[in-house]
């Protein structure tokens, strides 16, 4: 199917939220990473995203370029030819994107969107993430505010982080003294902000989440966050206030953590960590099990059939679009997709 419109990802998210289950937004940063998702969320049955963030943008566009909108931009157009030849749908959105970084990935990317809106083309991308988790909560939905007014003329959906995630993602930093818990008065007042905008975004609310690599233990989650945060928006606004949440920084989360969160309004969760891991682990079994034949060891030729770049990345291809399946299982999206309904 060709990527979702807002119309049919909204019908998506409305559907994901009602019935307690979640997308995958997966990160990728090539046109392999990509065709991984497609295949395993066609295995699956099931709806996702795909997802491009600062760095991989940069680098699909090529190390002596580093264009981040240009390298989202050419991923972008590759899902929309692919995705036509999948019986599911995806939504396209780009990850983080600090204050600073906006005008070199944000805005080029709605600009183009608007460009191609202008001559009745679809959307280059389905929505687009701008993290201000670093900034005040006054300043964060200052900016919030302004991107929420175009996008919705532009049937573009924001997402938006209140609370800061530790870790690292990207050149994304976490400050370890930072809030690591959204608290129900935060959200709130991104109710009262943005609510009255129109349009559509989705709310990452931290919940002593983390970014990047843990060893299990090492955070406290607390679901019990998203609940409360809920609960006070719609004591305060009604109903229709409910948020649409993000899961970030989930890697290694208990499938329990996962599932309670689930019951709480997340509706897209974000992994790429999990996915950097299977689709490496893929290349390094084969190098290691091949290794006279993709080097040139002792004088001798070594093997184009295993030093073929194809052989190894059919490998992590499949790898990762397994664990892409196993995304969508702990979020309880198997069989779930909107295409044909
Ligand atoms: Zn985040």
């Amino acid at each position: 199917m060709p990527v979702a419109d807002f119309k049919t990802y909204s019908a998506i998210l409305d559907r994901a939220r009602s019935g307690h289950f979640a997308l995958p937004a997966v990160n990728v940063t090539s046109l392999i990473t990509a065709n991984a998702v497609l295949r395993g969320l066609a295995e699956s049955k099931a709806d996702g995203i795909i997802q491009v963030s600062t760095g991989g943008g940069a680098f699909a566009s090529g190390s002596a370029v580093k264009d981040m909108a240009l390298g989202a931009t050419s991923i972008a157009e590759h899902v929309h030819r692919a995705a036509e030849r999948y019986p599911i749908y995806v939504a396209l959105h780009t990850d983080h994107c600090l204050k600073d970084k906006l005008d070199k990935f944000v805005i080029p990317l709605v600009e183009e969107t608007e460009k191609r809106r202008a001559a009745g083309r679809p959307n280059l991308f389905t929505g687009h993430m701008f993290d201000g988790s670093n900034l005040s909560l006054g300043q964060n939905l200052d900016i919030a505010e302004k991107l929420l007014a175009r996008f919705a003329k532009n049937d573009l959906v924001l997402e938006i982080e209140t609370g800061a995630v530790g870790g690292e993602e990207d050149d994304v930093v976490g400050d370890h003294s930072a809030k690591l818990y959204t608290t129900p008065e935060d959200t709130l007042e991104v109710a009262r902000r943005l609510n009255p905008i129109g349009g559509r975004y989705l709310l990452a609310a931290t919940f002593g989440n983390v970014h990047g690599v843990y060893k299990p233990g090492h955070v406290k989650l607390r679901p019990g966050v998203l609940k409360e945060c809920q609960d006070a928006v719609v004591k305060k606004y009604g109903d229709g206030a409910r948020f649409y949440l993000v899961f970030h920084g989930g890697s290694g989360s208990t499938q329990a953590e996962i599932h309670e969160s689930l019951d709480y309004g997340v509706v897209k969760m974000n992994v790429d960590t999990d996915m950097q891991y299977a689709f490496t682990r893929a290349v390094a079994g084969h190098m290691f099990k091949n290794y006279d034949g993709v080097l040139k060891v002792d004088g001798e030729v070594g093997s184009k059939k295993v030093y073929d770049p194809r052989t190894y990345l059919a490998l992590a291809e499949v790898a990762m679009a397994e664990r892409v399946k196993q995304a969508v299982a702990d979020l309880r999206g198997n069989g779930k997709t909107m295409f044909g309904t």
